[in-house]
């Protein structure tokens, strides 16, 4: 069981813990293998990456999952397979080497830049496909059955497309075996509140077209299952803050003396159920995350988004009651029918959030992906990403607001992923070969287009 990313990042995805310890509750022998943080030095040391549990190098297993959970970790997967000897590509490998079953939150967008690198993969949630497809593996020495599995997909036979698997809401919810300092959070025991989400954000895979929407697990459950040692519960779910029980929930975690960590948090919620932003503080919740995602009312109201200006500033003044340390909001610049006009309402606005509380902006510029409504939107480009951020940046100063933007440039390469197929995979390795910087990325990107046009 792979993760193309190292350990720390590893550790803190519940859906790798919870596939890995599915396999291993099923007889098999899962081993843990991450990127290892400095993939140069272990290149220069000719090392390859090795199992957690046994030491044993990657390549020595006849059978390697790796779970995907966003476009640019294909070059994790590239590296990965590169230190342990594995060609990349499918068809250089041999019958000598191992299989390569792919899977991972990837699959719920384009998993075709997944194709020349895949024995075999597994679309969607894999809680019920996971099993039976590593079985049917040492049964026949092949993946060929998976293609039988729901959301189960063998590039080698063609570009079908399937549609993501569900699993089924008896194995809700996910749940993680340990909790370790090492991860991004730390001495945390993982627990999924509910699967799914019931907005319709437009931009978003995780809609509630997807998979029937939020499948909630009752608070009852969610108790029986945490155990009394760990020291601090971390409440996962793409709409966990529209969990209805989730106040209770908190409440009783904070009896119990229990640390809480949330995956997401909706402004509105935040805004309209006061008692959330305390009792996270109380767990000790230090910055109150929340998302905004469109720089003016306009483009948030075009977007589906629910979140107004009221709710945001409900946040900054819960969050300076509660004494947070910082109120971040995540925001996206570059979506479709944004214009300086936009960015300028978004300064004022900032501007007056930071004089309630300290602000950080957290900034990811637009990317469309495949299964939403803006799929056939346009990234904005490079230079208008920029110069938006300039003026970002020009208008703020002198405020309390910090800005943390993504870059622009990797999100040019995560664009040209999503919407890429078999080619653009390819070029991943030649991007990676070549030394994987910016320049070398567009050289393997721009080739594709060439070979397109030619
Ligand atoms: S952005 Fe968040 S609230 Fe909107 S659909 Fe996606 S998960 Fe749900």
């Amino acid at each position: 069981m792979a993760y193309p990313s190292p350990y720390r990042a590893g550790m803190s995805s519940l859906g790798f813990q919870w596939i890995t310890s599915l396999v291993a509750d099923a007889g098999f022998g899962a081993e843990r293998v991450y990127l290892p943080d400095d993939v140069e030095a272990w290149r220069k040391l000719r090392l390859p990456p090795l199992s957690m549990e046994s030491h044993t190098p990657l390549g020595n297993f006849p059978l390697v999952a790796v779970s995907v959970a966003y476009e640019l970790e294909l070059a994790g997967l590239v590296e990965l397979l590169r230190l342990a000897g594995i060609p990349p590509l499918r068809r250089d490998r041999t019958p000598g080497h191992p299989k390569l079953l792919l899977g991972g939150p990837l699959t719920f967008s384009n998993p075709l830049p997944l194709a020349p690198f895949a024995d075999a993969i597994l679309y969607g949630e894999a809680d019920d496909t996971v099993v039976p497809a590593v079985e049917g593996f040492f049964e026949t020495g092949t993946l060929d059955h998976v293609a039988l599995l729901p959301g189960g997909w063998i590039p080698a036979m063609g570009d079908v497309r399937v549609p993501v698997a569900r699993a089924d809401d008896t194995h809700l919810p996910a749940r993680s075996r340990i909790w370790t300092k090492d991860m991004e959070l730390s001495d945390m025991f993982l627990l999924e509140g509910e699967r799914g989400c019931h907005r319709a954000c437009t931009f978003c895979v995780m809609r509630r077209s997807t998979n029937g929407g939020m499948r909630l697990v009752t608070p009852e459950r969610l108790f029986e299952l945490v155990p009394e040692a760990a020291p601090r519960v971390g409440l996962v779910g793409a709409a966990i803050s529209d969990h209805p029980q989730l106040v209770p929930l908190l409440q009783e975690l904070v009896d119990r003396g229990k640390g809480v960590g949330i995956s997401s948090l909706r402004a509105d919620r935040v805004a309209l159920k006061p008692e959330i932003p305390r009792l996270l503080r109380l767990a000790g919740y230090q910055t109150l995350t929340v998302a905004s995602d469109a720089a003016s009312q306009r483009l948030r109201r075009e977007m589906s988004k629910g979140t107004t200006e009221a709710h945001l500033v409900a946040c900054a003044e819960a969050a300076r009651e509660h004494k947070y340390r910082t109120l971040k909001v995540y925001m996206m610049l570059g979506v479709p029918g944004e214009t300086d006009e936009d960015v300028d309402e978004l300064i004022a606005f900032t501007r007056q959030l930071a004089a309630i509380h300290s602000v950080a902006i957290g900034l990811a510029p637009f990317v469309p992906k495949l299964n939403t409504p803006l799929v056939n939107a346009s990234f904005a480009g490079i230079r208008v990403v920029e110069g938006r951020l300039e003026r970002l940046r020009a208008g703020l100063k002198g405020s309390r607001a910090e800005i943390r933007p993504t870059s622009p440039r990797w999100a040019w390469v995560e664009a040209r992923l999503a919407a890429g197929g078999v080619a653009e995979g390819e070029a991943v390795l030649r991007a990676v070969e070549a030394g994987g910087s910016f320049a070398a990325w567009r050289r393997a990107l721009d080739a594709v287009d060439a070979v397109e046009a030619g």
